[in-house]
């Protein structure tokens, strides 16, 4: 499984980054969420980035794309870095009614592939 992301949909209202740090450690706070939003310069352009097990995925409005360790988070900008200190997506495997992320972003931006 692995999550998805349209960011062409989405908002920038972050609140799938609340909700992804409350499934980790039940606290109302973006800090921890294997989720972080950012954004460029140019208007408009909203991105998602989700801390992976093994790499990080880039959801931009120009598609996806996946980053292994080591590589550069280009045009995500210094602020973005932080993520790759944060815990792993772990597809909500324990939460009752699936993914709370997915539940929490009220413009579908946000899917799991490979169920
Ligand atoms: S909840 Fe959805 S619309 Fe809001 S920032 Fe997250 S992905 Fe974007
Ligand atoms: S599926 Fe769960 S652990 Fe993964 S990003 Fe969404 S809320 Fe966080």
């Amino acid at each position: 499984m692995a999550l998805k992301v349209d960011s062409l949909k989405c908002t920038g209202c972050r609140i799938c980054e609340f909700a992804c740090n409350y499934h980790h450690d039940d606290s109302i706070s973006p800090i921890g969420s294997s989720l972080m939003f950012y954004f460029e310069e140019k208007k408009n352009y909203y991105g998602m980035m989700v801390k992976r097990e093994k790499s990080l995925l880039l959801g931009r409005p120009e598609g996806e794309q996946v980053l292994q360790p080591g590589e550069q988070i280009e045009g995500a900008g210094a602020s973005a870095k932080p993520i790759l200190l944060r815990i792993a997506c772990d597809h909500c495997e324990e939460e009752d009614n699936g993914p709370v992320c997915i539940q929490a972003c009220p413009y579908g931006v946000l899917s799991m592939e490979g169920e």
